[in-house]
């Protein structure tokens, strides 16, 4: 199943309604990290390239459906400017479509941008009511969504837009469905797949997923103590997700029936307190202190981990395997991305924390494919539909 991209149709004089991702980081009216912005510029440059009209639109923030001028698109329009060294029309209207934008849309010529305000100050947004995707649609000719971050979310501007418009993919998106589609459909085996974070409770349904699709399964993280309670072991003050136990049982065993390897951390290293200075300890996992916490993996897992990624083909990591925010216990999140950067392997990783830390570490240009979604690519790997890319039209 391949999308259409804006390769596939003619967008020359066409008034195409691209949808970004600009949710972009900001402290005191300043963008602090436009790699959003810069990672959009692929597909726009492609439409000014090819004669297309641009209207960009995004959200930024939650302003709950209201003109609140805090997350006005504003700077985004100025750096776009700067990064396209042409002019971006912006107006700051409350209403996103009004007549005035309307006009500036309808005299756009060819290889002209603009950018509509916030999405998200209509409350409309989030819900897809079709009064506002029938508004945002009536502006251009064309659909292109082009924003990974947000494919999860049914909203006017991710889907509902669709409705009255033909639908392509852009560039970044495309990548996406490429590299993480291949990954789940058709991976190089063997397979592996990191997982890792704080709560096994939202990562459930994606290990679900990929239990049956992969051939090693590794645990890493604040989840890993979950699945030692249910293992038996006593695990000291490590963070538990209580509800999640019985659920981390089950999951051991549906590994076994399928035939996958599960690796969990055979060693933790341990602190009295949630605290980069705190006192530690390394020690095996059925040695953990009832007075200390598990903050990172051990050595001897690092060990483990590493030689069964060496063997990998393809690897998708989603969670970082220890409080990698501390310097004093990044080690073995910092292995991984060793691991992963120095292999031959499809390396994926899946956004937030991982890739955070991917990047924190240095080794962002040695992955394979760093997603751009966080909640989209978790629910990519959970195997379910993105409604944001569900309505982009299939290639013939
Ligand atoms: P998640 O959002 O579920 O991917 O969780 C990411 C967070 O998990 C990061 O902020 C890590 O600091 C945290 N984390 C990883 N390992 C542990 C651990 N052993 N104990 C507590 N938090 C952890």
């Amino acid at each position: 199943m391949m999308k259409k991209t804006v390769r596939d149709v003619e967008v020359k004089g066409k008034k195409v309604l691209l949808r970004c991702d600009f949710n972009v980081p900001m402290q005191d009216g300043k963008i602090t990290d436009d790699i959003r912005i810069t990672a959009a510029l692929p597909t726009i440059e492609y439409l000014i390239d090819h004669g297309a009209k641009v209207i960009l639109m995004s959200h930024m923030g939650r302003p709950k459906g209201e003109a609140n001028m805090e997350y006005t698109l504003k700077p985004v329009a100025e750096r776009l400017e700067e990064l396209l060294g042409k002019e971006v029309f912006f107006t700051s209207v409350p209403e996103v479509v009004s007549q005035q934008i309307i006009d500036t849309a309808a005299a756009l010529e060819n290889g002209q941008v603009m950018l509509l305000e916030n999405v998200r100050f209509r409350k409309e947004e989030t819900k897809n009511e079709p009064g506002f995707a029938k508004e945002l649609a009536q502006l251009g000719e064309l659909f292109v969504n082009d924003a990974f971050g947000t494919a999860h979310r049914a909203h006017c501007s991710t889907a509902g837009v669709a409705d009255y418009l033909p639908a392509v993919s852009g560039f970044l998106i495309e990548k996406e469905v490429k590299f993480l589609g291949d990954a789940l459909e058709n991976p190089k085996r063997p397979f592996v797949a990191i997982m890792g974070g704080a709560k096994v409770g939202d990562k459930i349904p994606v290990i679900e997923n990929l239990l049956k699709k992969v051939d090693t399964l590794i645990i890493g993280g604040g989840m890993s103590y979950t699945f030692f309670k249910a293992m038996g072991l006593e695990i000291g003050t490590s963070i538990l997700d209580e509800p999640s136990i019985d659920l981390a049982g089950e999951l051991m065993k549906k590994a076994e029936q399928a035939g996958v390897k599960l690796l969990l951390p055979v060693d933790v290293v341990c602190a009295k307190e949630f605290d980069n200075n705190s006192e530690k300890k390394v020690c095996d996992r059925d040695q953990i202190p009832a007075d200390m916490m598990g903050m990172d993996i051990g050595p001897k897992s690092v060990q483990l981990i590493s030689e069964e990624l060496a063997k990998a083909k393809t690897v998708v990591w989603n969670g970082p395997a220890g409080v990698f925010e501390m310097p004093n216990f990044a080690e073995g999140t910092k292995k991984i991305a060793e691991a992963l950067a120095n292999s031959q392997a499809a390396t994926i990783i899946g956004g937030g924390d991982s890739a955070a830390a991917v990047e924190q570490f240095g080794y962002a240009d040695k992955m394979t494919h760093i997603s751009t979604g966080g909640g989209a690519s978790l629910e990519f790997l959970e195997g379910k539909v993105l409604p944001g890319i569900a309505v982009l039209e299939e290639k013939e």
